[in-house]
């Protein structure tokens, strides 16, 4: 064991992703946003991945650089194969490699069963599962390629799949991101199965109600929001930030024997609250 890196593992005056290289997919908004931050704070360089709105982005890359990191805005689209290993290997003959993967990007195109149309079941499939097999994959060529580099990490990389609790709670209206959700989960074990003999730790991030764009309609009236709350025994609703420090800590040394596993930062909205009084 590398006694250098344990130690700074510990001193939590050093920052605990010090040097090291991240790309966020989907970062110029809500849970991206804020988790793109929270790792240039926490001393990586961060890329700033965005599909729609450029100034967006580069109020977040202005942010993390205060931190005293690097770090720059990059369009692309997660579904589009050409696009996603342009902006990996951008970010190596920029940054030099990579060292973390947040897999983000989203959306959601909500309807029921039959008003859903396939154009939207696509959609959302290929944003939310084939955009984080594709960001994944890239990322995972150049982890072997630089293998373990103990004075940065004790593994070769991470990877952290933004899941969600639909992962395992169904929802109705919502098939194509449910099954998009409990893909990425498969996606994200299977991965880290494969993975862990070359000292890969892939994991995910399974968010509870989080107060975004994506989801403002569950929480923009009153009304919404007490029906909200019945869900989220914690009495409150998530923030963005909420899951970032997760995010910060699952990709640091600190965690580095957790693999396969997804950590539900959700209020205990999986401890199925409705059991809380019945059942
Ligand atoms: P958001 O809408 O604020 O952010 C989604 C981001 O993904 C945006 O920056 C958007 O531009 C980007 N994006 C969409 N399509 C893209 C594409 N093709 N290529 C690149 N980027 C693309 O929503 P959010 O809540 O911050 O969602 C972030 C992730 O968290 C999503 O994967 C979402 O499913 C997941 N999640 C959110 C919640 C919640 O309550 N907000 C709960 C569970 C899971």
């Amino acid at each position: 064991m590398n006694t250098s890196t344990r130690a700074d593992r510990k001193d939590f005056s050093v920052p605990l992703l010090r040097g090291q290289r991240a790309l966020v997919t989907g970062a110029n908004s809500g849970i991206g946003k804020a988790t793109a931050i929270a790792l240039g704070r926490a001393g990586a360089d961060v890329v700033v991945n965005y599909v729609a709105d450029r100034p967006a982005a580069e109020s977040v890359v202005k942010e993390i650089e205060g931190f005293g990191v690097r770090s720059y805005a990059h369009e692309a689209d997660v579904s589009q194969e050409d696009q996603v290993v342009g902006m990996v290997s951008r970010m190596v003959d920029e940054l030099g490699t990579i060292d973390i993967l947040i897999a983000n990007a989203g959306l959601q195109r909500d309807a029921s069963l039959t008003d859903m149309s396939l154009d939207s079941w696509h959609k959302v499939i290929e944003v939310n599962l084939t955009g984080q097999f594709l960001c994944a994959r890239e990322a995972v060529k150049e982890f072997l390629r630089r293998g373990v580099v103990p004075e940065v990490s004790r593994s070769a990389g991470k990877i952290i799949c933004m899941s969600s609790v639909h992962q395992i709670i169904p929802w109705a209206g919502h098939v194509n991101y449910a099954s998009s959700k409990g893909g990425v989960q498969m996606l994200m074990a299977t991965m880290a199965q494969e993975l862990a003999p070359q000292k890969i730790r892939v994991n995910a991030i399974g968010p509870g109600a989080i107060k975004t764009p994506i989801n403002r309609d569950a929480w923009e009236t009153q009304q919404a929001e007490a029906d909200l709350m019945t869900l989220i025994p914690y009495g409150r609703i998530g923030v963005p930030e909420d899951v970032a420090d997760a995010a910060v800590v699952l990709a640091s040394d600190l965690l580095d024997y957790v693999i396969g596993t997804t950590l539900y930062v959700d209020g205990g909205m999986t401890l199925f609250p409705g059991f809380a009084t019945g059942g």
